[in-house]
């Protein structure tokens, strides 16, 4: 294996959405791509878990179609089979009411007053006017402090302004992520789970001639001069020579990557960056205890709930699959031992009854879900890292870390298409002369 060479135009490390979407651009363009996943399987983050018909997504996912990776998936023919939910809640002093979410819902509420109801829509025609953008540098809570003044208004708001960025600490988090999600209301439950969209992106990839290597750690750039990059090596010794090289991996693994001095300011922005981080427990269910609290918001805690399976394919006949999760705050260390309980306690309160029909359970405590928090210290979305290295000509990246496209997955497909455009729109560069002689 030691002496063992792969040749490519580009490679790609990581097989998430992001490397994933980028291979299939660039093969599409012409290029011979290879790219690089260390675990045994594609999908990082988007993968899912198969157990006795029950597929659990890493975590409560649910896709926002109308966001900018809808285009991406839409561009590179991903298809999937999907439901949109409905009969979400809201829960507040052991009850529960219906949440405004549309204009029917709004009507038929009992947690807001017609008042309210009223200023509620003032509100959001207001945010559906507003650019994101404009609010980079404000906190949510800034916004919502200012904007909102009616409390039992502000406590629905600053609940969905956690669930929607996964963010509890609202002070840190930027507007502009709460206003860019607010209004993306056709959310979307995958039938078969994340696990269909990342099977069909490995097809469109495949059929565009890109080679997938999964079991394949890449463990170091290699580095020709100060300014370019002349391939990888992969934990098993492998080299890997590449014209180009797009990770499509979390700022954390990247550190790992990057030696050298002309990667010094890239390493010092990636050690800065400080996730946002959830702790999920997901359940497998021979029934449902209360079908009628299929979904609902936290009015008190920084916690969520959805019943996935009542909408989309994801658990037997008769079954059901719960994802729950909390927000955590990015600031504090947190208690993960407190945190499930929090969200036992919190299934005990929906779906009551729950224990005695478990068929199994998925706690994941800290789990990253962003990789880079927007602040609005640092601007909001804008504060994020481009797709091309600064000072490295042949380097790009893309993640939902990258670029100031979207949020989460949307994040990962966008900046993927970016750095995939940006690399095709400057062309390979020359094959370096000592590899070429070398005969690879
Ligand atoms: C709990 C949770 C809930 C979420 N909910 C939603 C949601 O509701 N909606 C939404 O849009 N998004 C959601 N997301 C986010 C979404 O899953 C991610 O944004 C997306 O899957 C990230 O894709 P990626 O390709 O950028 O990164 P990843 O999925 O992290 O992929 C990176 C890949 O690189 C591989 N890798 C790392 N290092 C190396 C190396 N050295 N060599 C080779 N391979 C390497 C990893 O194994 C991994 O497969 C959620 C995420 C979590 C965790």
């Amino acid at each position: 294996m030691e002496n063992d060479i792969i040749s490519t135009d580009v490679a790609i490390v990581g097989g998430g959405l992001a490397g994933l979407s980028a291979a299939t651009y660039l093969a599409r363009a012409g290029m011979d791509v290879t790219l690089f996943e260390k675990s045994n399987h594609l999908g990082g983050r988007a993968a899912t878990q198969e157990h006795k018909g029950y597929a659990f997504n890493h975590g409560i996912h649910a896709f926002c179609y109308g966001s900018t990776g809808t285009r991406v998936l839409r561009e590179l023919g991903v298809t999937y089979r999907y439901q949109n939910p409905r009969g979400v809640q809201l829960y507040a002093q052991g009850r529960f009411s219906s949440a405004p979410v549309s204009a029917s819902t709004i009507l038929r509420t009992d947690f807001l007053t017609t008042a309210e109801k009223m200023e509620f829509v003032g509100l959001f025609t207001k945010i559906i006017c507003t650019k994101p953008a404009s609010a980079g540098g404000q906190s949510a809570r800034e916004w919502l402090d200012r904007e909102v003044r009616n409390p039992h208004l502000h406590q629905m708001l600053a609940a969905f302004a956690r669930t929607l960025t996964y963010c509890a600490n609202l002070d840190l988090m930027s507007a502009e992520v709460f206003l860019q999600r607010v209004v993306l209301s056709d959310v979307r439950y995958i039938d078969g789970g994340w696990q269909s969209i990342v099977e069909s992106l490995q097809t469109r990839a495949t059929e565009a001639g890109a080679h997938l290597l999964s079991g394949a750690r890449a463990s170091e750039l290699l580095q020709h001069g100060e300014h370019h990059i002349e391939g990888v090596r992969l934990a098993d010794g492998r080299r890997v020579a590449a014209r180009a090289v797009m990770l499509a991996i979390t700022p954390a693994e990247a550190l790992k990557l990057l030696d050298g001095e002309s990667y010094e300011p890239l390493r010092q922005t990636l050690a800065a960056i400080r996730p946002v981080r959830v702790a999920c427990l997901d359940v497998a269910l021979s029934c449902l205890p209360a079908p009628q609290h299929a979904i609902a918001f936290d009015l008190e805690q920084p916690r969520f709930l959805t019943t996935q399976s009542l909408f989309a394919r994801v658990a037997p006949a008769g079954g059901a699959l719960i994802h729950t999760f909390k927000q955590l705050d990015p600031a504090q260390p947190g208690d993960p031992h407190q945190d499930e309980r929090d969200l036992e306690e919190w299934l005990d309160q929906v779906q009551p009854g729950w224990r005695a029909v478990l068929v199994k359970r998925i706690f994941l405590p800290r789990i990253e879900a962003i990789s880079l928090l927007p602040t609005a210290h640092s601007g909001g979305l804008a504060g994020r890292p481009g797709v091309q290295v600064p000072g490295v000509s042949n380097l790009y990246l893309a993640g939902d870390w990258i670029g100031n496209a979207g949020y989460l997955a949307d994040a990962s497909l966008a900046s993927a298409r970016q750095a995939a455009h940006l690399l095709i729109q400057h062309g390979l560069p020359a094959p370096h002369p000592q590899l070429a002689t070398d005969g690879i």
